[in-house]
């Protein structure tokens, strides 16, 4: 597997925000690093980034997705102190954004950095600066222009509904660590653009029909639900659990058997971990206790077909993440192997 080129379009959609319903900018970066490996995708009318590839057999429709939608934060009020109050998009760790640097993107594309903090900022005049829960309603941002007043933050342009992104902060360390915010899911992502590649370079084809999917909204839980009604069988690739009494760690594949939606289809399930057991690749099966997937959108939106789920664990998830390239480099081996042996 390539890892060189999972960094470099890591590096790339990384740095391009693309919070949850926010998806033009990633999706037209999607479809041309897609161009470049030689496929031609389109984008749907709901958001999604849809690719068909003809398979060496035509008796199954296979699909596979991962989600490029990350959690982010919208302009919920202007203050009256020249702040933004602000909403929730997904569901971000908040305590961890005090602190964080963000961007808000106004509707006509104008954009001013700020930081996030907390209302009770200062250790020198708040009593209760370090013990004030980080929540919803105490924290705010604080827009690097000279405002004070709601109607001056107005004359900048921003207005309620608009975006805030939050700085990824993105690291690949020397010892192969990737650190950033929103592995979940772009992290997967960069191992389906890995294992198109690598299909590529081997002049190879998958097996079946196949259909790959990069969601938006997956993060507020309909990410799959228009995906095509013809597949038979749904791999998705998402970040596996890492924690308390989990298997799941940053240098292996997780296998899902079962999340807050319920079990996963058995066989299928069963297929992938046999794929994985016999060709030595780094794998554990967990369940997810607090998750739901692409898989679940699909199925809640009447979808006929098998699922599953796959994918490099995550540390610290919806908080400042962390896998290793080995998890990513598992999740891709196991990946091109479903997509590319035929049942016999
Ligand atoms: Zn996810």
């Amino acid at each position: 597997m390539n890892l060189d080129y999972v960094k470099e379009v890591a590096l790339k959609l990384f740095l391009c925000d693309s919070p949850t319903g926010y998806s033009k900018n990633v999706n037209i970066l999607l479809l041309k690093l897609l161009e470049e490996l030689g496929y031609k995708a389109k984008i749907t009318n709901k958001g999604n980034v849809k690719l068909f590839i003809e398979g060496k057999r035509h008796s199954k429709k296979v699909a596979t997705s991962a989600h490029v939608d990350t959690l982010g934060l919208m302009v919920r009020s202007i203050n009256v102190d020249g702040t933004l109050a602000v909403t929730n998009v997904g569901g971000p760790l908040i305590p961890t954004l005090d602190g964080e640097y963000c961007m808000i993107m106004t509707r006509s594309g104008k954009s001013y950095t700020g930081t996030i903090l907390c209302s009770s900022a200062s250790a020198h005049v708040y009593e209760d600066a370090r013990s004030k829960t980080r929540d919803l309603s105490s924290i705010l941002v604080r827009i690097d222009e000279r405002v004070s007043s709601k109607d001056e933050v107005r004359k900048l342009g921003i207005e309620n509904g608009d975006y805030v992104f939050i700085d990824p902060k993105t690291v690949i360390t020397n010892s192969g660590f990737l650190k950033s915010r929103f592995i979940d899911d772009k992290g997967s992502v960069c191992a389906i653009l890995g294992v198109l590649k690598e299909l590529k370079d081997k002049n190879e084809i998958p097996a079946y029909d196949t259909y790959v999917y990069f969601v938006n909204q997956e993060e507020v839980g309909h990410g799959a639900a228009t995906t095509d009604s013809d597949i038979d069988e749904f791999v998705t690739v998402d970040m596996g659990c890492i924690g308390k009494d989990l298997s799941g760690n940053e240098f292996e594949v997780s296998i899902c058997a079962k999340d807050s939606g319920g079990p996963y289809s058995y066989e299928l399930t069963s297929r992938l971990v046999e794929l994985a057991k016999k060709n030595k690749i780094g794998y554990v099966v967990d369940i997810f206790p607090f998750y739901g997937s692409d898989i679940g959108a699909a199925w809640s939106s009447g979808v006929d077909c098998a699922g599953a789920l796959i994918g490099p664990g995550v540390h610290a998830s919806h908080g400042m993440e962390r896998t290793h390239l080995d998890a990513i480099e598992n999740t891709m081996k196991l990946l091109y192997l479903y997509l590319t042996t035929e049942e016999e």
